[in-house]
């Protein structure tokens, strides 16, 4: 037993989720809106009798430690320490020490948040008593009361420290915490701050602690860098947060779309002009973390970066990040030499060209084209190569053919010879061959799944030979479950997600969910027909390769695919 399987045997995962969404009872589950991700139709399930919740909408899934980790954006052993305090639990003496030293991991994060508070409140505090810094942020077209919701401050100039760190000390914050978190320095004339004579843009968690930093210059000698933004550390990583997240969450989840920016001042003035639903990246790229935490609340990203190269190529490449998601992601085109803040200041109509917005596939081929007329030879084949590659991994054929077609449109190349090059680069893969649900897994493949992971004495030797005909992830899971067997038995999933990793064990309980819900279909019903396509999908390849064996008059090669034909009929007759 570990403190995990303690904790997961005193709370169920019913009640503690009950506290978070109303759930209604639906036969042997429980179903409501989820908490993860803005939704209408309920697609969020909890099952009592497997410890387990599943959205059929955002794919979340786990058990009541891995719900309480996603909703707090903390680890799982935080969740597991957070469950112990709330449920009041009293756990066995040799778990004690492991919950001590997560108690203090867990001091530590607050007393930074504390930390990058009182920070805040001091830069907010010189803020108001600095004119430079005000007459900046006028200049810039932004409101005090802007400056408010933003927290928005200011960090004096030399000799600031010492302000600085008796406002600390009132709350128990020493020099020594300073400097450990960045916000102090120390210089070949003694300590400084990297922060000093810029306007502060404090950046918050998406529960809204403060937990770093933004930096501007704004005077007119001043030669430094643009940016400086707080360093990374274990509380604070720029990959998994999103400036104005907390702030925008609630219209998000009401509009389901965000406005993703480049900078700050843009997030800000978005917001003043209304568009309280927007985010920003802090001065890196966008990353699959952030995409994944933006799943939780939209449905759609309206991508508004800087209509210069730099912006333009940001875009391109986000469009490698967007065929993983389950994410609509638009871009909106603002005129050359404009930022979105620059664009409003001036009274640009936005609500116009976020009508227009493009779909960031389309984006991609009209700019890979604008490149493409002013390249070399090689570099031109190299832009069809890549924009090819694109359309050739999407999933929607629909879409795949308009892209296609607006490809061949915009490089002016026959759409005959694209689609030949997407074949030729891009094979199908078995699992291509059928159809396949929005998470890119064919719903047979997930019903299947779901039967054998309830029941594994179903994985037999007529299964395990469909094995290379699945996903590649279900096939993974498959063949776990095969040389596991033993582990496994009716109706307790336990083990067998024990030897899964996270993806894997969403993908389970997926397939669980799915299978459960249509328990009247049967499964050698499915299994059949999955094999008569298997078999189908075999004998057209042979009867092409026939054919072509027939045009070289290659006597030998025709006779091995005969050969091989007949294998396949006794194989069906046995089967029948
Ligand atoms: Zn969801």
């Amino acid at each position: 037993m570990s403190i995990f399987q303690f904790v997961k045997e005193s709370v169920s995962v019913l009640s503690v989720v009950q506290e978070h969404t109303t759930l209604k009872q639906a036969g042997i589950y429980w179903k409501g809106c989820c908490p993860f991700h803005a939704e209408k139709t309920a697609s969020f399930t909890v099952s009592p009798h497997r410890e387990i919740f599943y959205c059929f909408g955002c794919h979340a899934g786990g058990d009541v430690i891995a719900f309480i980790a996603r909703l707090e954006n903390c680890t799982q052993l935080e969740a597991t320490k957070i469950l112990i305090d709330r449920y009041n639990l009293k756990p066995p003496q040799e778990y004690i020490q492991e919950i001590a030293s997560t108690q203090q991991i867990l001091d530590q994060k607050q007393r930074y948040y504390k930390l990058c508070t009182v920070v805040t409140q001091w830069c907010q505090q010189n803020l108001a008593n600095n004119t430079a810094a005000r007459q900046y942020l006028t200049n810039r077209s932004l409101s005090t009361e802007i400056w408010q919701r933003f927290s928005i401050g200011y960090f004096p100039a030399n000799r600031s420290l010492k302000s600085l760190m008796s406002y600390c000390q009132k709350e128990n914050i020493l020099m020594q915490d300073l400097m450990e978190t960045g916000i102090v320095a120390e210089g070949k004339s003694g300590l400084y701050s990297p922060f000093e004579e810029r306007i502060i843009f404090p950046i918050k968690t998406a529960t809204g602690d403060f937990c770093g930093f933004g930096g501007r210059i704004f005077l007119d000698h001043d030669e430094r860098p643009k940016y400086y933004n707080s360093k990374e550390n274990p509380h604070f990583a720029k990959s998994t947060i999103l400036f104005g997240l907390d702030l925008a969450k609630k219209e998000m989840q009401k509009t389901d779309h965000v406005f993703l920016v480049e900078g700050y001042i843009d997030c800000i003035a978005m917001v003043q002009h209304g568009f309280t639903n927007t985010i920003a990246t802090l001065g890196t790229a966008f990353t699959a973390e952030h995409l994944k935490l933006l799943t939780r609340f939209i449905q759609q990203i309206y991508v508004i970066y800087d209509g210069d190269n730099a912006g333009q190529q940001a875009i391109l490449r986000l469009t490698e990040l967007a065929w993983n998601a389950n994410l609509e992601l638009k871009v909106v085109t603002l005129p050359e030499k404009e930022d979105p803040a620059s664009f409003l200041e001036h009274g640009g109509n936005l609500i116009k060209l976020v009508q227009d917005a493009k779909d960031i596939y389309s984006f991609f081929v009209t700019t890979s084209s604008t490149l493409y007329n002013v390249q070399r030879l090689s570099d031109k084949l190299q832009s069809v190569k890549k924009v090819t590659a694109l359309i050739a991994r999407l999933q929607d054929p629909l879409k795949r053919s308009i892209l296609l077609q607006e490809t061949a449109q915009a490089f002016n190349i026959p759409l005959d010879i694209l689609k030949q090059e997407m074949q030729f680069t891009h094979k199908p893969s078995p699992e291509n061959i059928i159809p396949e649900t929005n998470d890119g897994i064919a719903e047979n493949q997930l019903f299947i799944l779901g039967a054998i992971v309830n029941n594994t004495a179903l994985l037999t030797m007529t299964v395990e030979q469909l094995i290379p005909y699945f996903s590649v992830s279900v096939q993974q899971v498959l063949i776990m479950l095969r040389d596991n067997k033993q582990e496994a038995s009716e109706h307790n999933v336990a083990p067998v997600l024990a030897l899964l990793n996270q993806e894997q064990r969403q993908l389970v309980m997926h397939a669980l969910m799915y299978y459960e819900q249509h328990t009247s279909t049967s499964f050698e019903t499915i299994v059949e027909q999955m094999q008569k396509k298997h078999w189908k999908h075999l004998i057209q390849a042979l009867k092409e390769q026939l054919a072509q064996a027939q045009q070289e008059q290659d006597d030998v090669k025709m006779k091995m695919i005969v050969e091989q034909f007949q294998q396949i009929k006794q194989k069906i007759t046995e089967g029948q």
